[in-house]
């Protein structure tokens, strides 16, 4: 569905919107939590931008290493929650067709392994209410092609976390304010939007 490079290059343009965003992500989760997201993050994806792409033989490879990388160096909930996203991803890229439906199902075992780690649902208000809308998005317009697809997989999740900002959050350190939760943008829907916006533009 992709190659080595263009997963590479994924990781690269969302290392850099990371690097760019990291305050306001910090800012967002100071809201909510700990002011720590952007930190969190960014630290995890300079680690993983540090990797050599071209010494992995598929792109399975290189995203179940960045998976790792992300795992051991960033504390807190979205490090183990966007490693087990890049496992999972990873391991159905390289065992799936290779056009878009094989991007389609890593994307479904992505969502699916965060779903398994952190025990929330949709309308929990976190990263998978961006990422779940842009799992079905994609599988509506994949017959248009992986391009297609992928648009409109950033665009419903830049919908989804827009509508989260209206739920009360149930998971992780938000759903410690409760009602006071509402009306805050969650900021691993944030971020998760960016890596949907970052895969349309190196992935397509
Ligand atoms: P921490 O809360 O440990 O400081 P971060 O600030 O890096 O970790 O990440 C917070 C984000 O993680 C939240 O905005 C939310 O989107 C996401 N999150 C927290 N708990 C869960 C969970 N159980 N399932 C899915 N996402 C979660
Ligand atoms: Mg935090
Ligand atoms: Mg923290």
């Amino acid at each position: 569905a992709i190659s080595t490079e263009q997963a590479g290059a994924w990781l690269a343009d969302y290392a850099q919107v990371i690097g760019e965003n990291a305050a306001m992500l910090t800012d967002l989760d100071r809201q909510t939590g700990d002011a720590d997201h952007g930190s969190n993050m960014d630290r995890g994806m300079k680690a993983v931008a540090a990797l050599d792409v071209s010494s992995f033989d598929s792109p399975g490879a290189l995203l179940k290493k960045a998976g790792m990388t992300l795992v051991s160096n960033v504390g807190g909930a979205s490090g183990p929650l966007y490693g087990t996203f890049f496992l999972r991803f990873a391991g159905a890229l390289d065992d799936g067709p290779d056009d878009a439906s094989g991007l389609l199902g890593a994307l479904r075992a992505g969502l699916e392994g965060i779903e398994q780690r952190g025990k929330a649902e949709r309308g929990d208000k976190t990263m998978i209410d961006a990422l779940a809308p842009a799992v079905e998005a994609f599988e509506t317009q994949s017959g248009a092609g992986t391009s297609a697809a992928l648009t409109a997989a950033a665009k419903a999740a830049a919908r989804g976390r827009d509508e989260a900002t209206d739920l009360i959050a149930r998971k992780g350190r938000a759903s410690y304010l409760g009602e006071r939760s509402k009306g805050k943008q969650d900021p691993g829907a944030t971020s998760m939007t960016l890596l949907l916006e970052s895969a349309a533009r190196t992935l397509g």
